[in-house]
């Protein structure tokens, strides 16, 4: 590991402390399968449950995943407010992202 800004191997961030560094990559534990937004704990998981493949806004409270219909406008909502987008070309641009994740690239 010479990555030169001296890192050492198995160097634990605790997770739970608010502890946070810039330029220390937060350890990703997976990314969710509709959205693939990172899921750094367990909260952020669908339903509270690490074992979900989906992230808590791809779920219901259940732990369920959402319809694709409810993925996509939740998409498209924000990639309106992040990104400036219109919506014709918010909705061009989440179901061409959707199309690339696990949980619809089969649809
Ligand atoms: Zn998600």
């Amino acid at each position: 590991m010479a990555d030169g800004n001296g890192h050492k191997p198995g160097y634990d961030i605790e997770a739970e402390s608010g502890i946070t560094c810039d330029g220390c990559e937060v350890p990703v534990m997976a990314n969710c399968e509709s959205c693939g937004m990172p899921m750094l704990s367990p909260e952020q998981y669908g339903g509270g449950n690490a074992e979900n493949r989906y992230c808590l806004h791809c779920c219901n409270s259940d732990g369920r995943l959402k319809s694709y219909e409810d993925i996509l406008e939740g998409m498209v909502g924000m990639m309106m407010n992040n990104r400036g987008m219109d919506r014709p070309a918010a909705e061009t641009a989440a179901g061409e992202y959707l199309a690339t994740m696990p949980a619809w690239s089969s649809r």
